[in-house]
């Protein structure tokens, strides 16, 4: 039985180690093939495509694309694309951008508050300043001793409804799953269990993702619970879909599952690797 591993992040987005680093990491933990997946950002793909070759370890491209969608944010991730490809780096660039000015909004709302210096905080965790995100903020709230960890920040700061959460106009999902396919890739629902979405919006999203040409789903992932596995291994059978399996490692100390630690993918699923 193969260790696939399909989601993780570097310092490229908001990670805590170097590509490279990932990379060795999981072949250390004996994962067989790896697809680095880094938020809107194609940074660290080589890198860490050379380490894992030097270690014998098979690479996947990856990405976690951020989407809007019903209001929320969701992500689609593509795998097995072309990482050249102009439409696909020219989409990424563009949700990117926008992330700074997000950030200062986001450090207003919590001085209002009474937290202060958030934004230059944040910025000293975001090893690229283009791809500031709530997890640089999180990591700051624990510094100042706001939250203990940062599970508890998204508790109470940073999500909708709470100080620190500003909206933003992400892709859409038909713009990532095009960029995905345009670039030869799969694309793949990530972690569909974090989703606060009813079963009835949960299978219009579905039903969507897969009429744009989606055809996967994280069904064992870092976010899931065994209940989630059963259903959405139940979903990929309902939909077609092939299944993904994946970490969503950010990083030792703020990850509860290290790279490929993770069940299988449950028996008569089609495994989305078949595809690279
Ligand atoms: P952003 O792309 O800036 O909106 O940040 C999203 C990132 O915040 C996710 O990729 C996670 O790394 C982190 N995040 C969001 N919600 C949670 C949560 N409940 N617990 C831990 N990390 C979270
Ligand atoms: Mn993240
Ligand atoms: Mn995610
Ligand atoms: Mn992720």
């Amino acid at each position: 039985m193969l260790n696939v591993d399909l989601h993780c992040h570097s310092t490229v987005s908001d990670g805590l180690l170097p590509a490279a680093e990932v990379a060795r990491r999981a072949a250390a933990n004996g994962v067989d093939m790896l697809a680095l997946t880094d938020h809107d950002e194609l940074g660290g793909l080589a890198a860490a495509r050379s380490v894992a070759d030097d270690h014998g370890m098979r690479f996947v491209n990856g990405v976690e694309v951020s989407i809007e969608w019903g209001g929320l944010q969701i992500h689609i991730l593509g795998l097995g694309f072309d990482a050249d490809d102009p439409s696909l780096n020219a989409g990424l660039s563009s949700i990117r951008s926008g992330r700074a000015e997000r950030a200062q909004r986001m450090s207003a709302d919590l001085a209002r508050i009474g937290i202060h210096g958030c934004f230059d905080g944040a910025m000293r965790y975001a090893e690229n300043p283009n791809l500031i995100g709530r997890s640089h903020f999180a990591r700051y709230l624990v510094e100042c001793g706001v939250s203990k960890d940062v599970r508890s920040v998204f508790e109470s700061y940073l999500v909708p409804g709470r100080p620190g959460y500003v909206e933003h106009r992400w892709a859409t999902l038909k713009d990532s799953v095009d960029w995905i396919l345009g670039a030869g890739g799969v694309a793949a629902v990530a972690h569909p269990g974090r989703y606060k979405l009813s079963r009835s919006e949960l299978r219009r999203f579905l039903g969507e993702f897969k009429d744009h040409g989606g055809r996967a789903i994280e069904v064992v992932s870092g976010s899931h619970s065994a209940d989630n596995v059963i259903l959405f291994s139940r979903f990929a059978r309902e939909y077609g879909f092939m299944a993904s399996r994946g970490s969503d490692f950010h990083g030792p100390g703020e990850s509860l599952v290290d790279l490929g630690n993770l069940a299988p993918l449950p028996e008569g699923l089609i495994p989305v690797w078949e595809a690279f």
